[in-house]
């Protein structure tokens, strides 16, 4: 029988940092059950800090418990990365203080989307252009199993849609303007800038 809390200290106890599931791994496209106690306070607070240390390590912003293998709706974010003011501005990135999130979802604030490259841990090497929604309001439990509803804008708000997508087995691919597509080195070299427009023309998105 399929006992996850097994599963869990399965997991706990191999490698760490725990190794990243690949795009391919059927646990990336189902869709992960809300977590209902099957885990014990103990467990679930050592899943979600063995999260946060594979995320830190890869180095990411946020990640999902189906990209451990886990198909729980457990995901911890955290963006302590120091970019370029120009480049803060232009995507909205502040630094977010590290949270886990239990059972999120999330409802868009207001009609406005921005488009900006993101990539994801589990297709490696990426980037590409999604849509998002600019702002949104998470509803989820923390470790506690208190209800936050923080509000997210810019990039933080990506950062949110796209670990929620994980935990309904949606990659960023499934949402990106493909054109878009581009290797890191390439994304690096060229279309890191504060403006897609030069990606735009140039790969015809
Ligand atoms: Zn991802």
């Amino acid at each position: 029988m399929y006992d996850v809390a097994e599963q869990v200290v399965q997991v706990l106890t191999g490698p760490r940092p725990l190794p990243i599931v690949a795009a391919g791994d059927p646990v990336l496209r189902r869709s992960a059950a809300p977590f209902d106690g099957q885990l014990d306070a103990h467990t679930l607070a050592e899943l979600i800090a063995a999260m946060r240390e594979a995320m830190l390590a890869a180095p990411g912003v946020g990640l999902a418990a189906p990209q451990v293998g886990i198909g729980l709706r457990i995901a911890v974010i955290e963006d302590t990365a120091a970019v370029p003011e120009v480049i803060a501005q232009a995507r909205d990135r502040r630094p977010q203080e590290f949270l886990a999130l239990i059972n999120p979802s999330y409802r868009p604030v207001g009609e406005a989307r921005s488009a900006a490259y993101e990539g994801c841990l589990s297709v490696p090497g990426y980037q590409a252009v999604v849509n998002r929604f600019s702002a949104v309001e998470l509803s989820a439990l923390d470790v506690s199993g208190r209800a936050l509803t923080p509000e997210f804008t810019g990039w933080a708000a990506r950062i949110v849609q796209h670990e929620v997508d994980h935990l309904d087995g949606t990659l960023y691919l499934d949402r990106a303007q493909l054109r878009s597509l581009a290797d890191t080195a390439s994304y690096q070299t060229r279309w890191g800038g504060p403006s897609l427009e030069p990606a735009r023309r140039a790969l015809g998105f």
